[in-house]
């Protein structure tokens, strides 16, 4: 005597189709690693080196900009 109940129906669920992903090619890839490294190479370079003898623009206002990121990072400043 079989006392299971009959399992119910599963509905039937339309899936979303997947997005055909595929790897991007190093060679597509490569030059927006460089532009993104230059970048983050001058980001590097104003907040942390921008004043004195290395400045590059003649007023403070860059320096006085990134200020507070420069004593974050630990760079000398004054
Ligand atoms: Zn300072």
């Amino acid at each position: 005597m079989d006392h299971a109940l009959p399992l119910p129906a599963t509905p039937a669920i339309d899936a979303p189709a997947l997005p055909d992903i595929r790897p991007i090619p190093m060679a597509e890839l490569l030059p927006w690693l460089v532009f993104g490294g230059l970048l983050m190479l001058l980001l590097v370079y104003l907040v942390g080196v921008e004043q004195g003898a290395l400045s590059v623009f003649s007023n403070h206002y860059v320096h006085e900009f990134v200020h507070d990121g420069r004593h974050l990072l630990g760079f000398p400043c004054h």
